[in-house]
C-alpha cells in the first residue's frame, strides 16, 4: 500500500521491523509459553529509543514524533504485541512527571524511565474501581512531613520490577490525588500477580499499601486534587500506544492468513483461489488500512497538541473492535490450525481480546463518543 508518511518514518519503521524479526519474534513464542519479558531486551528497546521517542532530549526522550512512536509500536506490535505493553508504561509514568513533578523529581526519574534503565508504574484500578475511578478507597492521610497511604490496587502493569510509580489516592477533602510512590518506600508491598489468557509475559500484580509514607512534595501538582488538564495531556498515549500495536497485531493477521491461504490445497485448488478467502482477506486488509489511517490521525492530533479525547475514543473503539475481527477471520482463514496450540493466529486471538477491556473499555469510549455528537446538529 501506498504511504502517506514521510521517507525518515519509513526507514525508521523498517529499523524497527529488523530489530523485531531478528529479536522478539522467538521471544514472543517463549513469553506467550510462560517465560518472563528477559530484561535483555531493555537496551535493545532502548537502542531504538522505544521508551522515550516522542519526549524531548532534554528530559532524555528521542526527539521524536508520536506519529514515529505510533509507527515504532505497530512494528513491535507485528511480531510481539505484549512488549508494546511492557514498554508503554514507562512514557505514561514519565507523561505525568512531566506535567506535575518537581524538577528535582524530574531529574531523579524522568531520564530514566525514557532510556528505560528504570521501571514506572501507574496505579488506580482497584478490587472495586474499573472504570469509575470515582469509587476509590485507597486514601492518604496527612502526617507530619507528608503523607500516609493506605489501601489495595489491581491489574498494576509493571509494578513487581519498577522503582517508582504514581499512585492515585483519595485525599482528606475526598478527591482523588496522584502521589510518586518510591517501590522501596516503608509500607508498600507487592501482592499475588494476576495471569490472563492473552498478551501473556504482561506483568501484573495487586499492590497494597500499609500506612506507606511519602514526604510532603511527592503529592504531585504541589496540591491535593487531580488536575484533569494532566490526564488529559497523558491518557491520549495509552490509547495511541495500544491502538498502534493493534494494528501491527491485524498486519500480522493478514500476514499469517495469506501465507496460509496460499499454501493450503484443498478440492486440488489453494484455498487462496476460493472467493470465500477472497471476501475474508479483503475484509481484513479493509479493517486494516481504516484502523491504521485512524492511528496515524490520533497520533498526528497529539503531535499537534490538540485535546483530542474524542478522535482518541472514537479510534480505541473502532481500531480495537476491528482487529478482534481481524483475528477472527484470520483463524477462520486457517479453518482448525487456526485454533491449535502453536499457531501464530492462535496466540493473536487470544492477545487481541484483551485490548478492548483496558485503556478505556469499548462501553466507556461509546459513551464518550456520543457526549461530543448528541448536539452535533
Ligand atoms: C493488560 C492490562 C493492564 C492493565 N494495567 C493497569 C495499570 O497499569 N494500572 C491500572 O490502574 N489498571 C490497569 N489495568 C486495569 C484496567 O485499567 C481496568 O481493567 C479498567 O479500569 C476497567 O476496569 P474493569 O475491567 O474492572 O471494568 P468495569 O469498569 O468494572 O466495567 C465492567 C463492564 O461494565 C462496562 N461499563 C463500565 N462503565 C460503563 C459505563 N459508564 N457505561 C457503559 N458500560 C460500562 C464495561 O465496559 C465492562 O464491560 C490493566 C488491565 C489490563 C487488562
Amino acid at each position: 500500500m501506498h504511504s502517506t508518511l514521510s521517507p525518515e518514518i519509513e526507514a525508521f519503521r523498517m529499523t524497527v521491523r529488523r530489530l523485531a524479526e531478528s529479536s522478539f519474534r522467538d521471544l514472543a513464542v517463549k513469553v506467550d509459553n510462560g517465560e518472563l519479558i528477559p530484561p535483555s531486551v531493555r537496551p535493545l528497546l532502548a537502542g531504538i529509543d522505544a521508551f522515550g521517542l516522542p519526549f524531548p532530549s532534554h528530559v532524555g526522550g528521542g526527539d521524536g514524533s508520536f506519529l514515529a512512536w505510533a509507527v515504532l509500536q505497530e512494528e513491535i506490535g507485528r511480531v510481539m504485541p505484549v512488549l508494546g505493553i511492557y514498554l508503554q508504561v514507562n512514557l505514561l509514568v514519565a507523561g505525568i512527571l512531566l506535567e506535575s513533578a518537581t524538577p528535582d523529581q524530574v531529574r531523579q526519574w524522568v531520564p530514566s524511565l525514557l532510556d528505560g534503565s528504570k521501571t514506572g508504574f501507574m496505579a488506580f484500578t482497584e478490587p472495586q474501581t474499573g472504570s469509575d475511578i470515582s469509587m476509590m478507597t485507597t486514601r492518604a492521610r496527612k502526617v507530619e512531613g507528608g503523607w500516609s497511604i493506605s489501601g489495595r490496587k489491581m491489574w498494576i502493569s509493571n509494578a513487581a520490577t519498577a522503582s517508582m510509580g504514581v499512585v492515585y489516592a483519595r485525599d482528606p477533602d475526598d478527591s482523588l490525588s496522584m502521589f510518586l510512590v518510591p517501590t522501596d518506600a516503608p509500607g508498600f508491598r507487592v501482592g499475588p500477580s494476576i495471569e490472563i489468557m492473552g498478551l501473556r509475559g504482561t506483568e501484573l500484580n495487586e499492590l497494597e499499601f500499609d500506612d506507606l509514607f511519602v514526604p510532603e512534595e511527592n503529592l504531585l501538582g504541589g496540591k491535593t486534587g487531580i488536575k484533569t488538564t494532566v490526564l488529559r495531556k497523558v491518557m491520549p498515549i495509552g490509547k495511541i500506544g495500544i491502538c498502534a500495536v493493534c494494528v501491527g497485531l491485524m498486519q500480522s493477521c493478514l500476514e499469517e492468513a495469506t501465507r496460509y491461504a496460499r499454501q493450503r490445497v484443498q478440492q486440488g485448488h489453494p484455498i487462496i483461489d476460493f472467493q470465500a478467502i477472497h471476501y475474508l482477506i479483503a475484509e481484513m486488509v479493509a479493517a486494516l488500512e481504516a484502523s491504521r489511517q485512524m492511528v496515524y490521525w490520533a497520533a498526528t492530533c497529539k503531535d499537534q497538541g490538540a485535546d483530542a479525547i474524542t478522535e482518541l475514543a472514537t479510534t480505541k473503539l473502532f481500531v480495537t473492535n476491528a482487529a478482534i475481527r481481524v483475528a477472527r477471520m484470520a483463524v477462520s482463514v486457517h479453518g482448525v490450525y487456526g485454533i491449535a496450540k502453536g499457531a501464530v493466529v492462535e496466540r493473536l486471538l487470544r492477545d487481541v481480546q484483551v485490548f478492548e477491556l483496558f485503556e478505556g473499555p469499548s462501553e466507556v469510549q461509546r459513551e464518550m463518543v456520543m457526549r461530543a455528537v448528541r448536539d452535533i446538529a
